[in-house]
C-alpha cells in the first residue's frame, strides 16, 4: 500500500486533518475529522475495557502469575516542576539536533540516514530527509554534487551501506553533505535539545513559575501511588492506567501522526512484589502484543521485539518493543507501537528520596549535585507498600505497557487499506477502497438506505437507523445510486450496510451486506438489531 493514498483517503473521508490547516498548518499536530474522532475513542476505549473496567480482578487470568486488580487515573498535563527533575526528564529527556549553517534547518542527528562515497578524489557523506528510497536519493544527490550524469552513476564507489548520522564522528562532519545543502560541512557538532514544552504558570511570570507540558502520562500515575493505596482497597499486585495527551516538542515530527508533537498515551504502571517481577514483565509483554493481534492487526506486520541485555539500564530485567511495519518505513524496518518495561523500583525510589542516578552500579543511588546534596530532592514521603497478611514492607516493582493512541490509530489504519474489485451499479467491475477495521472499532457500525426515496422505503429504513441508533453509531443515507452509498460506507470502514428495497414493502425483510466478503443476506425487519448485535460482539 501506498502511503499517499492513505493520507489522502483519510483527507478527504475525513480522519485526520492537519491542524490548523487554513493557516498553513503547523507542523508536528494533527485534527481527528469527523470519521477519526470515532476510531481513536473506539480504539481508546477498547483499551480502557480490555485493561481496566472488563478486567476480572478475581481470577488469573492465562498467563498471569496470579489475580490482580486494576483501575484508572486521569491526571493534569501541567504538574508540580519538580516531578520532571526528580524523573529524569529535566536533565535527561534530550534528543542531539545539529544546525546547518547553509539551509537554517535542524535535524535530530540520529534520522538522517546517510552513505559514505568517494568520486573524483574525494570521499564525501552523502545524507538525505527523504521519507522512503534513501538509496536512490542518496545517489542523485552524490551525482549532482560530483557534477556526474546519471548515465556515469559507476563512478561512484560507495562505501558501506546506509548509516545514520548519529553513527559518523562529528570530526568528520567536515565531509558531510547535509540534507538541504550544497556544500560540505555545514553541519554543527550535536548538541541536546530537550523535548519538554515549557509554559508560564500565573500572572507574574518568572523563571520560578516555569511549568512543563508532560511528556509522558506516567508520571501523574507514580506520584498518585499513594492516593490510590489510600483511598481504595487495591493490594499488590495491581496496574493504575491512564490515557491523555502528552507533548513533545520532537526536533523533526513525520511520517503522517507517526511522530507528532501532541499525542495522546495509553499507559499502565504495574506495581508488584520483586521476586515475581519477571513474570509479571513477561504476562504483560504478551498480553499486550495479543492486544493487536486480537484487534485486527496482523501477525506478518506486527512483531515483539525483546531488547537485547546491552539495550537495558542495568536496573531493568527487560523491555520489549511491539512493533509495526509501517507502509512508510523502508522494507524490513519496523516503528514502535507500544514499549513495555521492567523498571525495577527506579520510579517509585526517586519520587521518595530524590534523582537517582541511572547509571549508579550495582545499588541506585540518589544523584548529589556540586553541593554534596540531592541534585534533585525526592517528595521525602513513604512510597513503599506493607503486605497486610505478611507484613513484608517493599518497594514494588513496576512493569510499564506504554502504548501510543495515534500510533495505534495509524497502524490500524494502514492495516485496514485495501484496493480490491467489485461490481457497480451496471454490473461492471471496477477498483473499490475498502478500509477493512475491525468491528469493533469501525467508526459507523452500519448504514442504513432505501434503496429509492419513494414507495415508503425512506420511512421504513428511518425506523430501522431509529432503532439501532440506540445502541450504536449507525448512519442513514438516501441520496444518490445505491452502488455510490455502498463505496461510501466502504471507505469509511462501515463493517455493514442495511437496504430496504422492493422486496421489503412485501415480506418486511431487508438486505444485509458484509463489508469485507460482499455477501448479502436478507433479514427479518424486528430482526436486524439482533442480526448486528450478534455480528458486532
Ligand atoms: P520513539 O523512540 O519512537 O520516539 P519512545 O521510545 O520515545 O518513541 P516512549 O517514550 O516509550 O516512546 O512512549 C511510549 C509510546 O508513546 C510510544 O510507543 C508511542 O506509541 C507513543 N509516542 C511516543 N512519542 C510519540 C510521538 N512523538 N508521536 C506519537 N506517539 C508517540
Amino acid at each position: 500500500m501506498e502511503m499517499d493514498k492513505l493520507v489522502s483517503l483519510c483527507k478527504r473521508r475525513g480522519f485526520l486533518f492537519q491542524s490548523s490547516e487554513i493557516y498553513g498548518g503547523l507542523n508536528g499536530f494533527w485534527d481527528y475529522g469527523p470519521l477519526g474522532v470515532e476510531l481513536k475513542r473506539n480504539i481508546k476505549e477498547a483499551w480502557w475495557r480490555d485493561m481496566v473496567t472488563g478486567h476480572d480482578d478475581i481470577e488469573a487470568p492465562p498467563g498471569a502469575p496470579e489475580a490482580y486488580e486494576m483501575c484508572g487515573l486521569d491526571c493534569t498535563i501541567i504538574m508540580h516542576p519538580q516531578v520532571w527533575k526528580v524523573s529524569g526528564h529535566y536533565d535527561l529527556f534530550v534528543d542531539k539536533m545539529v544546525d546547518c549553517t547553509e539551509s537554517k534547518k535542524r535535524y535530530r542527528y540520529d534520522q538522517v540516514p546517510g552513505r559514505w562515497v568517494e568520486a573524483k578524489g574525494q570521499k564525501v557523506f552523502v545524507t538525505t530527509l527523504a521519507e522512503a528510497n534513501h538509496e536512490q536519493e542518496i545517489e542523485a544527490r552524490a551525482l549532482k554534487f560530483f557534477n556526474l550524469r546519471a548515465k556515469d552513476a559507476a563512478d561512484l564507489a560507495w562505501q558501506g551501506g546506509l548509516v545514520s548520522l548519529a553513527k559518523i564522528d562529528p570530526a568528520e562532519y567536515v565531509k558531510a553533505l547535509a540534507p538541504e545543502a550544497k556544500a560540505l560541512g555545514t553541519l554543527t557538532a550535536p548538541r541536546d535539545f530537550n523535548l519538554m514544552f515549557k509554559t508560564i504558570v500565573g500572572a507574574l511570570g518568572t523563571e520560578e513559575d516555569a511549568a512543563f507540558l508532560r511528556p509522558e502520562t506516567a508520571q501523574g500515575i507514580f506520584v498518585n501511588f499513594k492516593n490510590v493505596l489510600d483511598s481504595s482497597r487495591v493490594r499488590v499486585p495491581f496496574g493504575i492506567a491512564q490515557m491523555g495527551k502528552s507533548f513533545r516538542n520532537e526536533i523533526t515530527p513525520r511520517n503522517f501522526t507517526f511522530r507528532s508533537r501532541e499525542f495522546e498515551q495509553m499507559e499502565i504502571e504495574f506495581f508488584c512484589h520483586p521476586s515475581s517481577s519477571l513474570q509479571w514483565y513477561q504476562y504483560w509483554r504478551d498480553r499486550r502484543f495479543r492486544w493487536y493481534t486480537d484487534m485486527g492487526l496482523s501477525g506478518e506486520r506486527l512483531q515483539l521485539r525483546e531488547h537485547h541485555q546491552e539495550e537495558l539500564s542495568h536496573y531493568s530485567r527487560g523491555t520489549a518493543d511491539i512493533e509495526y511495519a509501517f507502509p512508510f518505513l523502508p522494507a524490513g524496518e519496523y516503528g514502535e507501537l507500544e514499549g513495555i518495561a521492567h523498571r525495577g523500583d527506579f520510579d517509585l525510589r526517586s519520587h521518595m528520596e530524590g534523582k537517582l542516578d541511572p547509571n549508579s552500579k550495582p545499588e541506585l543511588k540518589v544523584e548529589l549535585g556540586e553541593d554534596g546534596k540531592p541534585k534533585w530532592k525526592g517528595s521525602g514521603k513513604d512510597l513503599t507498600y506493607r503486605d497486610d497478611i505478611t507484613n513484608e514492607r517493599y518497594t514494588p516493582h513496576v512493569i510499564e505497557p506504554s502504548a501510543g493512541a495515534d500510533r495505534a490509530t495509524l497502524a490500524f489504519l494502514c492495516e485496514a487499506y485495501h484496493e480490491d474489485q467489485a461490481p457497480d451499479d451496471k454490473g461492471e467491475m471496477q477498483t473499490r477502497v475498502v478500509m477493512k477495521l475491525h468491528p469493533r472499532i469501525a467508526p459507523i457500525k452500519a448504514a442504513v438506505f432505501p434503496l429509492v426515496k419513494k414507495d415508503g422505503m425512506p420511512e421504513v429504513a428511518q425506523k430501522i437507523y431509529r432503532e439501532l441508533k440506540k445502541r450504536w453509531n449507525v448512519f442513514y443515507d438516501e441520496k444518490g445510486a445505491v452502488g455510490r452509498r455502498y463505496r461510501r460506507q466502504d471507505e469509511a470502514g462501515t463493517p455493514y450496510c442495511i437496504t430496504v428495497d422492493g422486496q421489503t414493502l412485501q415480506d418486511q425483510t431487508v438486505t444485509v451486506r458484509d463489508r469485507d466478503t460482499l455477501k448479502q443476506w436478507r433479514v427479518k425487519v424486528e430482526e436486524v438489531t439482533a442480526e448486528l448485535a450478534g455480528r458486532l460482539s
